[in-house]
């Protein structure tokens, strides 16, 4: 079996943060990335657990070091995958990010071997359903991500695998079966 990096991308409120967490309580064979962020903790995140939570000018400075493996602007704040950490944990387990499409595309320009996976949602109205009940964000959030949604369903078909985020068992099921398939090959 051998370690893998998985890129797990799908459009904000879809529930890839809650699968990519389930799998990892789940497998002690993966580990997530850490991502470093400039956007401000929404209230129980933890500096470190879900991001590291940096000044612009701190980011900028990892930019200059090269220190990321890809990262990314969106939502006005800057996004990105720190390179030393995957590499390092790659020796010993299995990486998954969960990372925007740009973000992935780019992983995998630099990662060839970078499995993409997208979820998908069941439809529009039950994504919007999903980003307001999780009361994270303000409707002129909400309604910035869901400016997104076009652009980053249409990126879908450059991925590896597409999982639909119905049933979340189901969904679970089909990423576990996705990691252990390219463990194995
Ligand atoms: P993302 O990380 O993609 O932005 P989250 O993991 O935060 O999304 O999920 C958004 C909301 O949808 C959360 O409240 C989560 O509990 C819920 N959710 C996730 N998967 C499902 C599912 N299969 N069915 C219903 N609700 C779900
Ligand atoms: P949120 O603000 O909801 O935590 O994340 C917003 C978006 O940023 C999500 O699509 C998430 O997948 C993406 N994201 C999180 N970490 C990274 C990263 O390291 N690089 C890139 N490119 N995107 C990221």
């Amino acid at each position: 079996m051998r370690n893998v990096l998985i890129a797990v991308s799908g459009p904000s409120g879809v529930g890839k943060g809650t699968l990519v967490k389930t799998l990892v309580k789940k497998r002690d064979d993966v580990v997530e990335s850490v991502s470093c962020t400039t956007r401000e903790p929404r209230s129980g995140e933890v500096n470190g657990r879900e991001y590291f939570f940096l000044s612009k000018a701190e980011f900028e400075a990892k930019i200059a070091e090269n220190e990321f493996l890809e990262y990314d602007q969106h939502f006005e704040n800057y996004y990105g995958t720190p390179k030393t950490f995957v590499e390092e944990t790659l020796k010993e387990k299995s990486v998954v990010l969960e990372i925007d499409v740009v973000g992935a595309l780019n992983a995998k320009k630099v990662f060839p071997q970078c499995v993409l996976v997208f979820i998908e949602p069941p439809s529009k109205e039950e994504l919007r359903r999903r980003l307001s009940g999780r009361n994270s964000e303000t409707e002129e959030q909400i309604a910035n991500r869901l400016s997104r949604l076009e652009y980053e369903l249409s990126q879908s078909e450059k991925y590896d695998y597409r999982v639909v985020n119905d049933d979340f068992d189901e969904a679970m099921k089909s990423l576990e079966e996705i990691l252990d398939y390219e463990k194995s090959k």
